[in-house]
């Protein structure tokens, strides 16, 4: 058999550099399949542009199939969103006390109250535009993770100034929001726990006089597997990209990462290969070197274990990621510069996914996707996904 066939097949243009590639089909089946499991609303969790897909086309395809509200770590991401002009309410809850909460009411952008002296900023911040316009807020209580949200000991105090500013006609108390720490193992008894001083805290809010629309408590996993965490809405991340922790469904990868291979060469049995020499061949093989490395988001930790796809088999990387480089053994594959490797994809052709590389790495795939460096340049399929009317 001739081997130009399969070359052409896999020969890129000569502008060819590696690619990452978004699939808002992807994206868009996961939003339904999860707004179809939650009792609620669904808010898409587009921190960390969109877990590194593009915050603002994660917004708009989610927000196209069934999503209603966005969700945003800093009221900078939420501008941004604003800025793209999405129009859908959105909640930003991580802010330093001195954040630009002016910018954030003018623009409609809800905010998390995890502290008294948030609270206060943002009373100040009202009164001093002078515009009349409430902040809308979303009081955040701690359930247990000693993280962000405000302690359990401080929530009456919250609930009381809260209503005392409302009734001043400077804020407006929108929504009450907890997170679980636990969610991943729905069997852990912490999931009880901290639903129970979600419902306390809930309880204490409405004997304060307070009466928000949304409770919200499930991101991903007990979105997927405790229906008693839905109340009114459910802020889903990573399950909108495909990386369900609970494992509980198919959700679907919405990344692939390719590259082209830049250099080959012949190696004789016992060439080193990369810093430290850290892997020697055991066998004459052929050598393809692949332009992306640590910097790219590739984890130096998979050194030794990680395998890319080429020419439809997996095929080792081997000895150490570089910064910008990792080399593949290709064996007895004849490669030729130029043909493309795929890094990581949805699986479908058997590529390695997500998953793999974050177990690769001793890491979660979280990390992974948000990993990907600047230097990659983004392509969206160009096919959109069907809008559901
Ligand atoms: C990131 C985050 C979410 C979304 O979590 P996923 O597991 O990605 O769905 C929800 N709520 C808060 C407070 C978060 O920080």
């Amino acid at each position: 058999m001739s081997a130009l066939p399969i070359l052409m097949n896999h020969l890129a243009d000569s502008s060819a550099a590696p690619e990452l590639q978004i699939d808002p089909a992807a994206i868009a089946a996961n939003t339904r399949l999860i707004a179809s499991r939650t009792a609620g609303e669904l808010m898409a969790v587009v921190k960390a542009d969109g877990y590194g897909h593009d915050a603002a086309l994660v917004a708009r395809v989610a927000l196209e199939n069934g999503a209603s509200w966005l969700g945003v770590t800093s009221i900078d991401e939420a501008l941004r969103l604003r800025d793209a002009g999405l129009s859908a309410p959105i909640l930003s809850w991580l802010n330093p006390v001195d954040a630009d909460v002016d910018s954030a009411v003018r623009s409609d952008i809800d905010l998390a109250v995890p502290s008294l002296e948030h609270l206060a900023a943002i009373e100040s911040a009202v009164i001093r535009s002078g515009r009349g316009k409430r902040a809308r807020l979303h009081l955040y209580i701690d359930c247990g993770m000693a993280r962000d949200g405000i302690a359990p000991q401080l929530w009456s105090e919250l609930c009381r100034r809260v209503r005392i500013a409302e009734r001043r006609g400077l804020v407006q108390a929108v929504g009450i929001m907890g997170h679980l720490g636990c969610a991943e193992d729905p069997g852990d008894p912490c999931n009880e726990i901290e639903r129970l001083r979600f419902s306390w805290a809930n309880r204490i809010a409405r004997s304060a006089r307070l009466r928000p629309g949304y409770r919200h408590l499930a991101s991903t996993a007990a979105t997927l597997t405790d229906p008693l965490s839905h109340y009114d809405l459910s802020r889903v991340g990573a399950g909108l990209v495909g990386i369900d922790p609970s494992t509980s469904t198919v959700l679907r990868g919405a990344m692939t990462l390719r590259s082209p291979i830049v250099g080959v060469r012949a190696a004789a049995e016992g060439t080193f290969v990369g810093y430290g020499h850290a892997w020697r061949s055991p066998r004459s093989t052929t050598l393809a070197l692949v332009p992306l490395g640590y910097a790219d988001g590739i984890p130096r930790a998979v050194s030794g274990h990680a395998e890319v796809q080429f020419r439809g088999r997996r095929h080792p990387v081997v000895g150490r990621i570089s910064m910008d480089q990792v080399v593949i053994d290709v064996g007895d594959t004849h490669a030729v510069p130029g043909e493309m490797v795929t890094m990581f994809g949805p699986g479908d052709d058997g590529e390695p996914t997500i998953a793999d590389w974050a177990r690769w790495a001793g890491t979660i795939a979280h990390e992974i996707v948000t990993g990907i460096g600047a230097r990659v340049r983004r392509n969206v399929t160009a096919q959109m996904p069907e809008v559901m009317s």
